[in-house]
């Protein structure tokens, strides 16, 4: 599945990666740890069948020889930390936080909202991060209602039957005149029929499977064995808390045999969610509205499609046969089979899919619509097909292109072909998420499918080619070979967030897609993962629906794409793929965890760096965080490197109840020097979970040099230097910055602030390396700066620093403004140049560059005049257009933009609007805004968070949104549901800087009852928390930097 919509604004895209949706359940598992070199490896033939997975060790001795022991029993321990009892009701822990030291000490206690311990991390005997004991404890209580999920979770199916094949039939009733005479049918719901052929692996005479707001009309449970067999049901019990159909049989079934079970019932095609088979509508280009069927089932909705074993290791073949109107066509993960008239039923149609391979329950996908395609073929001769609204047909060539050349590659890449006949792609009016990568029909949001050059910008296209990239990834992995459990998502998400890159850079070189990884997805996972609140990669236990649902976010995609990625380059690429397509060809069909991979690429690397690659990965994907590396010199070639877990705020507790390996990790960084300054190979050295180590510069280093590392940004790590060779890298790039990489110019910028947020560094390091900045042209560092800075702003909100702040961006900015001008040739101008301009000139107009804001309030005004005949703004421009127009004017200007958002049939182009519409500097204006948040004719619920989102992101707005999300928040659960929601709380959270923000979330927390987004509300606890130590630490210094270094500058 691909995130949220990133939404259209410039320099922020990044801050919209967080992907929690859905929700799910696992059952209790335990961490393997190793403890002295071994690796506990799940043996790849064993898990072919349905029990247990034999253990093999696989153990790499100090020479580097790879031993197999394959009787190897499982030695794993159970994972220490703290958990509390089940009874335990109510579990606060109360954290002192001496904050704000200029101003006095400040004390809050912090209710912890789950049951589970924390501790501080490092030595618990520095005093800089004990409790005062002379904190004042409010006597205010916490009003918390623990989640009814504190019960040990008892959801996972018992694995006594097995499914083998589905053989469904819907029938969706989408208008009124569709109902046929029957038992509860009416509009909106749909007739469901499955035969399900199982297997029996234990003695028992219960089958239960998953089942979800379905009725049943008729039950049975025969065997396969007798043609004349008897029904075997006795009755049936639904568990709604599971959403379990428990099946009692008349007699034990028998093992290895197998049985038929028989469903007869009735769904809901329900909006509300956008889960399982769920209705969508659009109006149409008379004016009608049409309406459609489509799904959602990852990870755990196809129970509400049909009864099924909803567990992704129970794999199974699908026969569909769908019946709709003759006006309207079906479509399935597998092929049209034939189309032919349903017997006795007048204007209906029935169509016939060829049989599925063997995948998991959520993955299915049906869609019934009106809709109309654009076809090609791949050169295996794949049939690809884009679906859209008919009204949305010219926006379909630029995917269908993308998709078949990108099929293509990923064929290549993997080693293994497109295993379907047929590859759908549909835009679907109402989607929540990005996309989702259902095999052989991949459903997307429209503005992640749809792209018309006439009116969308190149970041639009960028964003369409990036999403098609990454389901197209899924198709392998993750659909091909699929993760036993979502405690594995990492895997699947982490990898297409990774090759998604990889597959825009096939098609589209000139984006330079595999450097733009680090300002998209790198530095933005950097953010979320030096939080204390964070957690790892491989999330183990999971316990919850709650625990899944939170899991699709940033450390889940983002840091399994950036741990992957440095993986790849520290195996190399040939053994990278070579270990992929084993693995691949090794598990395709079937189920692996992340220790399959590792085994694969362990064997794939035997004839090269000999590496234990789970060994490796394991500090990387079993604990929270990453290291910073503090680099010392301590003579002409030798310099000292020590690794600490990096947090955002040092003063921070970390959470214990994922476990961890010590916060130490195998690092294996890279280096050069001034006077060799290679960066293609460059020299490397390992820290085998060592805390430090001495090692020596390459050869020809002279004492003046500056030393680099972590070259292009490969590492998972930040770079710490002695103040000395901070200031030779800073006079570098004032002398010719062109000497560093560009990877490296923005990584330095992204290090230094954030570790100048941590106290690791004094902020004016990091201030002097933005100095050099007016020389930049390149897209990465400035993007890299844009992001870094655009903290300090945020900050800087109501601060008298703003001003100061004002005047050195526009003294930066407005040379590369100037350079890149608003002379926009989306035709011919190269890519980056293109993306480069929309942030340059957004970020000049934000700034108030008087030239900005007159071309910006020109435009607007000249589309105001003129709009019934074209729009005069470039696609590019549009935004900084749109919004600085609205800003700039009045009610006539926004009731002008509400115009334009009502009549657009472009999702990209709403978008748009829904920015520049919270660009209002009226609260009254805002206030109307946010209230369209109810009008689903204007805001659809899937984009209602956006609108909250921007409205919180102008200065303006920001009280205004957090105080219409407190009014409105159980209106709001309701209507645009849980994951939206938390995102637009997020959206507000995040600027939270003072000590009477943090009392008044504190306060919201305290009444709300908290049966989801417990992670979430600590991040923004612990978030708040930096802000304020930033802005007492560091708000003044900042300030008085600015003002000195723009003392000459007239305003
Ligand atoms: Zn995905």
């Amino acid at each position: 599945m691909d995130s949220l919509p990133p939404g259209p604004q410039p320099g922020q895209r990044r801050n919209s990666n967080l992907r929690a949706h859905y929700n799910n359940f696992d059952r209790i598992s335990t961490v393997l740890v190793d403890g002295d070199g071994e690796s506990q490896i799940v043996d790849a033939d064993s898990l072919r069948g349905p029990v247990v997975p034999k253990k093999v060790t696989v153990t790499m001795d100090m020479d580097g020889q790879l031993s197999i022991d394959e009787d190897g029993h499982p030695t794993g321990k159970k994972e220490t930390g703290f958990y509390c009892t089940p009874g335990q009701i109510f579990c606060a822990i109360f954290v002192g936080l001496a904050v704000a030291a200029a101003v006095g000490f400040l004390a809050f206690y912090l209710p912890v909202r789950t049951c589970r311990n924390r501790s501080v991390i490092g030595d618990p005997t520095n005093p800089a991060i004990i409790p005062d004991p002379t904190i004042r404890i409010p006597t205010r209580k916490p009003t918390i209602i623990p989640a009814a999920t504190e019960e040990p979770w008892m959801g996972r199916l018992p694995l006594n039957v097995r499914p083998l094949r589905y053989d469904l039939t819907l029938t969706p009733y989408l208008y009124p005149e569709d109902v046929f005479n029957g038992p509860g049918r009416r509009r909106f719901t749909f007739d469901g029929a499955v035969n399900i052929r199982v297997r029996c692996e234990e003695v028992t005479n219960v089958i239960t499977l998953h089942m979800n707001n379905i009725t049943v009309y008729d039950l049975q449970v025969t065997s396969m064995s007798d043609p004349h067999a008897n029904n075997l049901v006795r009755n049936s019990t639904l568990d709604a808390y599971y959403e379990f159909l428990h099946i009692r049989l008349s007699e034990d079934l028998r093992v290895h045999e197998n049985y038929e079970i028989r469903i007869i019932y009735l769904g809901s095609l329900l909006q509300d969610g956008l889960v399982g088979f769920y209705r969508s509508s659009y109006i149409n280009v008379r004016g009608e509205e049409k309406w459609l069927a489509t799904t959602q089932m990852q990870p755990t909705d196809a129970r509400r499609a049909l009864p099924c074993f909803d567990e992704p290791e129970l794999k199974a073949v699908y026969d569909i046969v769908i019946r709709h109107r003759s006006d309207m066509t079906a479509l399935s993960n597998g092929i049209e089979i034939t189309t032919r008239p349903w017997q006795g039923y007048k204007g209906w149609k029935e169509t016939i899919f060829k049989r599925t391979p063997k995948m998991s329950t959520y993955l299915l996908a049906f869609v019934v619509s009106d809709f109309t395609y654009t076809a090609n073929y791949t050169t295996n001769n794949v049939l690809y097909r884009v679906w859209s609204r008919p009204g949305a047909a010219d926006s379909r060539e630029y995917a269908l292109d993308q998709g078949v050349r990108m099929t293509t590659y990923f064929e290549e890449y993997f080693d293994y072909p497109f295993p379907l006949e047929k590859q759908d792609m549909v835009a679907i009016p109402d989607f929540y998420s990005g996309a989702m990568e259902n095999w052989g029909l991949i459903l997307y949001r429209e503005t992640a499918l749809l792209y018309d050059p006439k009116v969308n910008s190149a970041t639009t296209k960028q964003h369409v080619a990036v999403v098609v990239s990454h389901e197209l990834a899924h198709q392998w992995f993750g659909n091909l070979v699929t993760p036993f459990w979502w405690d594995d998502l990492w895997l699947n998400e982490g990898f297409a967030s990774y090759v998604e890159f990889l597959g825009v850079d096939y098609t589209q070189p000139g984006w330079e897609m595999r450097r733009q990884f680090l300002v998209d997805d790198l530095h933005t996972v950097f953010t979320a993962d030096a939080l204390g609140t964070s957690h790892p990669v491989r999330v183990i236990p999971i316990n919850s629906p709650d625990d899944i649902g939170e899991i699709f976010d940033a450390i889940t995609y983002n840091k399994g794409a950036a741990i992957i990625r440095m993986l790849n380059n520290i195996l190399t690429e040939e053994v990278f793929l070579k270990g992929l397509a084993d693995y691949l060809k090794l598990h395709a069909f079937e189920n692996t965890n992340s220790d399959d991979l590792w085994a694969s690429l362990t064997y794939a690397d035997r004839h090269f760096g000999r590496r234990d690659v789970k060994k490796l990965m394991d500090t990387w994907t079993l604990q929270m965080g990453y290291p910073v590396l503090n680099f010392h010199r301590l003579s002409n070639t030798s310099v000292n490197v020590s690794q600490k877990h990096f947090l955002i705020n040092p003063e921070t507790t970390v959470e214990q109840r994922f476990g961890n390996l010590g916060y130490v990790w195998e690092v294996e960084f890279s280096h050069t020097h001034a006077s060799e300054r290679q960066y293609d190979t460059p020299r490397r050295t390992f820290l085998d979970r060592e805390v430090s180590k001495v090692f020596e510069l390459s050869p020809g280093v002279k004492a003046t040099d500056w030393y680099l590392s972590n070259i292009k940004q490969y590492g998972y790590y930040r770079v710490n230097y002695d103040k000395t060779n901070w200031d030779r890298l800073t006079k570098q790039l004032l002398d010719d910055h062109k000497v560093i990489p560009v990877e490296n110019r923005a990584q330095l910028i992204n290090d230094a602030f954030n570790l100048a947020r941590a106290g690791e560094i004094d902020q004016i390091t990091a201030l002097n390396l933005t100095a050099y900045l007016d020389k930049e042209r390149e897209y990465l560092p400035w993007d890299s700066a844009l992001t870094v800075v655009n903290y300090i702003r945020d900050m800087y909100s109501r601060h008298p620093g703003y001003g100061p702040l004002e005047k050195y961006m526009l003294q930066k900015i407005t040379p590369l403004y100037e350079s890149l001008d608003w002379n926009d040739d989306p035709v011919n101008d190269p890519h980056l140049k293109q993306i480069n301009r929309i942030n340059a000139v957004h970020i000049a107009c934000v700034y108030g560059l008087e030239h900005c804001l007159m071309k910006a309030t020109q435009l607007y005004a000249a589309y105001m005049a003129n709009h019934t005949l074209y729009n005069p703004i470039t696609p590019n421009l549009k935004l900084t257009v749109y919004c600085n127009g609205i800003k700039e004017g009045g009610q006539d200007e926004w009731d002008f933009g509400l115009e334009r958002l009502k009549e657009t049939t472009d999702s990209a182009e709403k978008n748009l609007w829904f920015y520049g519409l919270a660009c209002s500097q009226e609260p009254w204006i805002l206030s109307r805004y946010l209230e369209l948040v109810f009008d689903s004719e204007v805001v659809k619920h899937q984009d209602a968070f956006l609108v909250i989102r921007f409205v919180a992101e102008n200065y303006v707005g920001r009280a205004l949104a957090w105080d219409f999300v407190r009014a409105n928040w159980n209106r709001l659960r309701e209507q645009i549901t849980h994951y939206p929601l938390m995102k637009a709380f997020q959206s507000i959270a995040r600027y939270f800087n003072t000590e009477y923000e943090l009392l008044d979330l504190l306060d919201f927390l305290d009444g709300y009852t908290l049966h989801q987004g417990v992670r979430t509300f600590d991040h923004a606890i612990e978030q708040t928390l930096a802000n304020i130590r930033w802005m007492n630490t560091n708000g003044e210094e900042v300030m008085d930097w600015l003002k000195m270094v723009t003392r000459d500058i007239k305003s």
